[in-house]
């Protein structure tokens, strides 16, 4: 599976699906080998499967970026982005390490719970 993220821009929240191919991810988090992420990108690629990514973000209307191409972008509304995911904090940790190959479907959590949100707070406690 190939593994991706979709995001918001911070400036005017059009929505970005970055593909991270395992060779760069793999180097990263130190999980494994390029060599071994190579592997598996060019098993993802024979597959499809990077291309299924791409069209189901696409037909969600997101923007589709490959991350081995692209580090950075400027978004169309002026906000630069950065997808070097050596710069965020949130790296993919060892996902396939140990656990089968089933990395999948990444994405990040793009908004803080809402906090008027019925959550079973407070006012969520009425007695019957
Ligand atoms: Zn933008």
């Amino acid at each position: 599976m190939a593994t991706i993220f979709t995001f918001p821009c911070g400036g005017c929240g059009r929505r970005y699906t970055v593909y991270y191919p395992k060779a760069l991810l793999y180097e990263l988090s130190g999980s494994g080998t390029r060599q071994m992420g190579q592997q598996e990108d060019e098993e993802d690629a024979r597959t499809g499967a990077v291309e299924a990514a791409r069209r189901r973000a696409e037909a969600a209307g997101n923007i589709w970026i490959d991350a081995a191409a692209v580090q950075a972008t400027v978004c169309a509304c002026g906000k630069r982005l950065d997808l070097n995911i050596a710069h965020h904090p949130r790296v993919p940790q060892s996902k396939t390490a140990g656990r089968g190959r089933q990395t999948g479907f990444v994405q990040l959590p793009t908004k803080p719970a809402k906090p008027g949100a019925p959550t079973g707070g407070p006012h969520g406690r009425h007695g019957s």
